[in-house]
C-alpha cells in the first residue's frame, strides 16, 4: 500500500526529513567532552519511551515528510532490543533507511544482526587511534573494541561506514593518522568541531564563537578547545602532501557518501574513501538544516543548540493521533532560523544524541 505523505517544510523553506531518535540516555563510555567523569543521572525507565510509543511517533512522522532516521543515544546499542527497534523502524513504508551514530564497541557481537535487521548505514565515533589516548578521551574504553566495531560493520555490508572523529585542542589528535584510514578501505572519516552543548546550568550565557564573546566555556567546553574546520583542512593538506599522499581535494559529488548532514567533503587522490568536514561554528549551516530531534524520554527538539522542547511522551500516552500530528508540525514550524552560537544547553550532548 502506498502511502500519501506530506512535504514538511518550516517558516525558513527547509525541507524536513529527517529525525534523529535517541533510544537511550546511558552509554558503556564517558567521553571527555560529553559527559562528566561521574556521569549523569540516567532517566527512570519508565521516563523512557518504549519501542511502541517510538514507533508511532515515526510513522506519524513519515506521514509529514520523514524519510530517513537515524538511531543515538547515549549508546544505541546498549538499549535492549535495539535490534528488534531497528527491524520495526526499517519496515514502515516511508522510511527511506535507518543509520545508526554508535561507539561501536559493541558492534563486534551484534554488527551481523543489526545489518539483517535493516541496519544500512552507521558512523562510529573515534577519537583516538593510540590506546593511551583513546582510553583517555572515553575514559576507560578500548580503541581494539572501536577499531573491531568498524571491521564488522564493513564486513556485514554496511554501507556507507563513517567514522566521526570530535576534534578537541586538549586531545592533541594525529589527523593524518585518521585520513590514512581513507586510502585503502571504504572507511570514511569526519572531522567534528567540538559543540558548546551541556553545562547550561554552569553558564546560561551567549556569545559568539567567532568574534567577541559573552562566555568563554559551558560546562567541559571551552573556547580554548575548539579548533576550527579551516585549521583542520589546512593541517592535513600540509602533512598529507609531507607524507606523500598528495593533494587534499574537494571531492567530487557522486565520490560522497550521501549524507543527510552539513559535511563537506575531501579526498587524496586514490584514496577509496573520503575527508569530511563538519563545522557548525566556524561556518554555520543552518540554512540547510532538515532535522527534528527525539530525545530518549519523548521530547521533541527543534535545534540541538536550543532546550525549547516539544512534550511528544505526553501526547503518545494521553492525546490523540490527532494531537500527534499537530505536535509533530508545531515541531517543525518552530524550528529557529539559526542556533545564533549560542554557547551551553541544559541537557548534554548524550541526553540528546549528537
Ligand atoms: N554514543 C554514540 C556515539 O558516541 O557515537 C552516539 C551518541 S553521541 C552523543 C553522538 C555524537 O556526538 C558522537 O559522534 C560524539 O562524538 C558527538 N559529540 C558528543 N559531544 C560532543 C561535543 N561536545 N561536540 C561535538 N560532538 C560531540
Ligand atoms: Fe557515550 Fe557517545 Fe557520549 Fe562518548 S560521545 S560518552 S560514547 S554518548
Amino acid at each position: 500500500m502506498t502511502v500519501n505523505r506530506a512535504m514538511a517544510v518550516d517558516t525558513f523553506g527547509r525541507r524536513i526529513d529527517y529525525l534523529r531518535i535517541s533510544v537511550t540516555d546511558r552509554c558503556n563510555l564517558r567521553c571527555v567532552y560529553c559527559m562528566p567523569s561521574d556521569g549523569v543521572p540516567w532517566k527512570d525507565r519508565s521516563e523512557l519511551l518504549t519501542f511502541e510509543e517510538i514507533e508511532r511517533l515515526t510513522v506519524a512522522a513519515v506521514a509529514e515528510g520523514i524519510s530517513k532516521i537515524r538511531l543515538t543515544g547515549g549508546e544505541p546499542l546498549v538499549r535492549k532490543g535495539i535490534v528488534d527497534l531497528v527491524r520495526r523502524l526499517g519496515a514502515i513504508d516511508g522510511v527511506e533507511a535507518i543509520a545508526m551514530t554508535t561507539n561501536g564497541t559493541l558492534l563486534p557481537r551484534m554488527a551481523g544482526d543489526l545489518a539483517s535487521a535493516g541496519l544500512a548505514r552507521v558512523n562510529i565515533s573515534l577519537d583516538s587511534l593510540d590506546p593511551g589516548d583513546y582510553s583517555r578521551a572515553t575514559r576507560g574504553g578500548r580503541v581494539e573494541d572501536a577499531l573491531a566495531g568498524i571491521d564488522a560493520a564493513l564486513a556485514a555490508g554496511m554501507r556507507p561506514v563513517k567514522v566521526n572523529v570530535v576534534v578537541e585542542r586538549s586531545l592533541n589528535q594525529d589527523l593524518l593518522s585518521f585520513a590514512k584510514l581513507t586510502m585503502d578501505r571504504p572507511l570514511h572519516v569526519r572531522f567534528i568541531e567540538y559543540m558548546p552543548v551541556g553545562g547550561g546550568d554552569d553558564c546560561g550565557m551567549a556569545g559568539d564563537v567567532a568574534g567577541d564573546v559573552a562566555g568563554e566555556s559551558a560546562g567541559d567546553w571551552t573556547r580554548a578547545g575548539h579548533v576550527s574546520s579551516d585549521e583542520m583542512l589546512a593541517r592535513l593538506a600540509v602533512e598529507g602532501a609531507a607524507a606523500g599522499l598528495g593533494r587534499l581535494e574537494l571531492a567530487d559529488r557522486s565520490e560522497t557518501p550521501g549524507g543527510w548532514g552539513p559535511a563537506r567533503y575531501y579526498r587524496f587522490r586514490g584514496a577509496q574513501a573520503t575527508i569530511g568536514v563538519i563545522s557548525p561554528l566556524s561556518h554555520r549551516f543552518c540554512g540547510e538544516c532538515n532535522r527534528l530531534r527525539l530525545t530518549a524520554d519523548g521530547k521533541l527538539r527543534t535545534c540541538l543548540f536550543s532546550d525549547d522542547e516539544l512534550d511528544a511522551r505526553r501526547i503518545l500516552r494521553h492525546g490523540t493521533a490527532a494531537d500527534l500530528r499537530a505536535l509533530i508540525l508545531a515541531a517543525v514550524a518552530a524550528k529557529p532560523e539559526s542556533h545564533n552560537m549560542r554557547i551551553g544547553t541544559v541537557r548534554r550532548m548524550s541526553q540528546v544524541g549528537g
